[in-house]
């Protein structure tokens, strides 16, 4: 499994990003080209490809994702407003980099469905 993700190279402090959290299992930082006025991506230190590449040996750390997003919307002043958390999955859901993230988006009204 590749560990030379994008993402992989920014948690290792190799490619510039506005980290807002790190610790030695989860990296959160800024999404380059935010849809939103708040728009974090959180990303396991260690590369998993896709959801579909996630096994029962993964399940603490993917709830450390979710638990990650609770408080950084907490502390980015989002938690009552509202936020969305969405993880996508390969082409048909727009994945374009092969290390799982979750995107959280905030501070405005979101639509739905997506497109
Ligand atoms: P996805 O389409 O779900 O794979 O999301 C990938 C996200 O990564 C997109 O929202 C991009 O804007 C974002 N992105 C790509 N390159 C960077 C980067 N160098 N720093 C921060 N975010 C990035």
């Amino acid at each position: 499994m590749t560990t030379d993700t994008l993402f992989a190279r920014i948690v290792r402090g190799e490619i510039p990003a506005q980290i807002v959290y790190q610790d030695d299992e989860v990296t959160a930082f800024r999404d380059i080209h935010p849809a939103a006025p708040v728009h974090v991506l959180i990303v396991p230190n260690r590369v998993i490809p896709t959801l579909n590449d996630a096994s029962a040996e993964d399940e603490v750390l993917l709830g450390k994702l979710f638990l990650t997003a609770q408080r950084l919307a907490r502390e980015l002043g989002i938690d009552q407003s509202g936020y969305r958390v969405v993880m996508n999955t390969n082409a048909d859901a727009g994945q374009s980099v092969a290390h799982i993230h979750l995107h959280l988006l905030g501070g405005r009204r979101l639509t739905w469905p997506p497109g």
